[in-house]
């Protein structure tokens, strides 16, 4: 009989950390935690407080339709801020037109994002999110325009712009 358990167990663990290991890294998947104590909602607290494309975009790492934001032709002066807690993110001056359909930037403001690798489309491409409440914004290439030769392709629904 212990025989028996022993060699289940044998199996058993093995197995046991080959599940936690992929529940983990679905983890790092999913929208990021956030890092301000402030932006640290429950999937219901975030959904009260975001519209459902908006939700949907900045918690579940959703993609908007090319070409469906305003902002996509938004040529005024001002600031782009984060829809999840109003971090200033992009400012107009490195805004450009991509023709990409989405609000694309060559540079982003010191210290608003961070990046990690996702594989959504199997080849890793470099997603970028909120510093401060974990939001997904959108991916960054680099096949963007001098100085830095970065595109920041960002998802109209997750920022906000205030002109000025
Ligand atoms: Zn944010």
């Amino acid at each position: 009989m212990s025989q028996f358990f022993s060699r289940r167990l044998f199996i058993l663990i093995p197995i046991m950390s080959i599940l936690k290991f992929i529940f983990k890294s679905k983890k790092v998947l999913a929208s990021q935690e956030s890092f301000d104590k402030q932006y640290n909602l429950t999937d219901d607290e975030w959904k009260n407080k975001l519209s459902p494309e908006s939700y949907y975009i900045l918690r579940e790492e959703g993609t908007e339709r090319a070409f469906s934001s305003h902002l996509n032709n938004e040529k005024r002066k001002g600031i782009f801020y984060c829809a999840g807690c109003n971090q200033a993110l992009f400012s107009s001056e490195t805004k450009f037109d991509s023709g990409t359909g989405w609000p694309s930037f060559w540079d982003s403001i010191q210290g608003s994002i961070e990046t990690k690798v996702d594989f959504k489309l199997i080849v890793p491409r470099t997603e970028y999110h909120c510093s401060r409440c974990g939001g997904h914004q959108g991916h960054v290439f680099n096949d963007g325009p001098l100085p830095t030769g970065k595109r920041y392709c960002n998802n109209g629904l997750a920022l906000k712009f205030i002109p000025g």
